[in-house]
């Protein structure tokens, strides 16, 4: 917490009192640790703001005397107890102070969640789900906190009062400023100093809880003192228990009644006594998955999850199956007959297609295709949905003929808005959109609209033509202007045939502007 409270500020701070105490006893003024804290804003000790020392603070922190920087004397203001605000910034020092003061101090998520967790218990704060009412929770810390943010300045690196999504992420432990904690906790009156003595299990109705494995000799005895804490990624409250006996179950928080005390939440994991006593169960084969699970309170699922898990021998099939007692089975029945109608179908339509069948006996060929494929195959005409129909070559080569033609067509019908001719716009002018399995089957296509697409070297040079041909009273007063306003970028400039094409665009520009500016004398005169 005090760690990251430390921040990067402008100079050191110090306590003019404190600094004068030091000169007597040790001798010397020096640094308080505890006044560097970015939300230590008075000495809790002498109830006084604190001073900034001149000059920047980092690099010079080490050469920086404390003994040179601090005055003999200087104005103090001191803090007053009854004004809120000052409280406030009274009581946070004193946090830092006692955290300081404790660093063995076993504060982690777990103490003050259980701290916010009763906080908005007794404040009602907790929606009936039992989780933190985040709207309620904002419009009160607003009120009680917001205030004092405006007021002073000092809080605005902890909270923006603002954006609500750093409070709802420091309630759920996601992250937030140290400072930004301790609000919460003068929010709901209470400190840091009662965190580690508070008991930290108060999620819940009071402990010690039960183990609830069935065949522990523990079961439903009081024998689990401390459970583990965590918000999950989607703000769910859990505690995981766990007995000697290596039964491990979890219960979502809170509960302060207890309602949820016997019925577990979710079984994490049997241990092994429970396991030897589902393996002794599962050997004895008169008994029945559902009454296993009832034997050992629990669900059906988590009977089969188990068998998976342990690898148990798998029991012998209780009963045969019918049809191998009673000749055909309703299923062999219907086949037979629906086999029947398609092969008088067929022995008639010697020559039908596929499609033919299906509009001729739509359900019979889709029960046939779902549950008698391989017969069906084997006795339909082969599918002829490519093969034969098509001769992709002769298709190939006629799109690779017509590419050229295509691409002058496109510039042709464009030229008032040359756009780059670009493959996709080539093949959408061809109407060639093959399927992705069908890609192979055009390679002269291919190839010829990689040769047709425009490089962005020859887009600018069509486009930089066309400006000049059609921008008549517009033409820019140089050639560079011209350049820069189609977008023609140098490093495309000096490339060699680029160049080139640039040198015969500026003789076209100048002979265009030249007859531009005489016909505008001539209308001038
Ligand atoms: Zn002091
Ligand atoms: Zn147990």
């Amino acid at each position: 917490m005090v760690q990251n409270a430390r921040e990067n500020q402008d100079s050191l701070k110090y306590c003019a009192f404190c600094a004068q105490e030091d000169r007597i006893s040790p001798g010397e003024a020096y640094w308080h640790r505890l006044h560097q804290s970015s939300i230590v804003q008075v000495c809790p000790k002498h109830r006084c703001y604190l001073s900034r020392a001149a000059g920047k603070r980092h690099f010079s922190v080490r050469l920086t005397l404390a003994e040179e920087a601090i005055p003999i004397t200087e104005p103090i203001k001191m803090a007053n107890p009854d004004e809120p605000y000052d409280a406030l910034l009274l009581w946070m020092a004193r946090q830092v102070e006692w955290l300081l003061g404790h660093p063995d101090a076993k504060i982690d998520t777990t103490n003050l969640s259980a701290a916010y967790t009763q906080g908005f218990h007794s404040n009602g704060l907790l929606t009936s789900g039992g989780n933190p009412d985040l709207t309620r929770i904002r419009e009160q810390f607003r009120k009680v906190i917001g205030k004092h943010i405006e007021h002073g300045g000092h809080f605005n690196s902890v909270y923006h009062a603002n954006s609500d999504r750093s409070l709802n992420r420091a309630i759920h432990f996601l992250e937030g400023h140290p400072g930004l904690h301790l609000l919460l906790l003068y929010f709901l009156g209470t400190d840091v100093e009662s965190l580690p003595t508070m008991s930290k299990y108060c999620h819940f109705e009071l402990g010690p809880w039960p183990c609830l494995n069935l065949v522990c000799e523990h079961h439903e005895k009081d024998v689990i003192h401390e459970y583990s804490f965590r918000t999950d990624t989607h703000g769910a409250q859990v505690a995981t228990f766990r007995c000697l006996c290596g039964y491990i179950y979890s219960r979502q928080a809170p509960d302060f009644e207890g309602e949820s005390r016997l019925c577990p939440h979710r079984v994490l994991q049997t241990g092994n006594l429970w396991n030897r006593e589902f393996q002794r169960l599962w050997s004895d084969s008169s008994l029945r998955i559902p009454e296993i699970a009832r034997k050992l309170a629990c669900s059906i699922a988590h009977i089969r999850k188990m068998i998976s898990i342990l690898d148990v021998p798998s029991r012998k099939p209780r009963r045969k199956r019918r049809q191998l007692l009673v000749g055909m089975s309703p299923f062999d029945e219907k086949r037979a007959a629906l086999r029947k109608i398609i092969q008088t179908f067929i022995m008639n339509n010697p020559h039908g297609s596929r499609t033919e069948f299906y509009k001729y006996a739509p359900a019979e060929m889709n029960w046939l295709w779902k549950n008698d494929r391989d017969w069906l195959e084997s006795f339909l005409p082969k599918s002829n949905k490519w093969e034969g129909k098509v001769d992709w070559q002769e298709r190939d080569r006629g799109y690779a003929k017509s590419v050229k033609s295509v691409k002058k067509d496109l510039i042709a019908s464009q030229r008032s808005t040359v756009f780059p001719i670009t493959i996709e716009r080539l093949k959408i002018a061809l109407r060639f959109q093959p399927k992705n399995t069908q890609r192979s089957y055009f390679p002269k296509t291919n190839k010829a609209l990689q040769a047709a697409a425009e490089t962005p070297e020859q887009y600018r040079v069509r486009k930089l033509l066309w400006a000049i041909e059609n921008s008549n009273s517009e033409l820019p007063p140089t050639f560079g202007a011209l350049l820069v306003k189609v977008n023609f970028r140098l490093e495309m400039r000096s490339r060699p045939t680029v160049a080139e094409a640039i040198q015969a665009a500026k003789g076209l520009y100048e002979k265009r502007r030249n007859s531009c500016v005489a016909a505008g004398e001539e209308a001038a005169a």
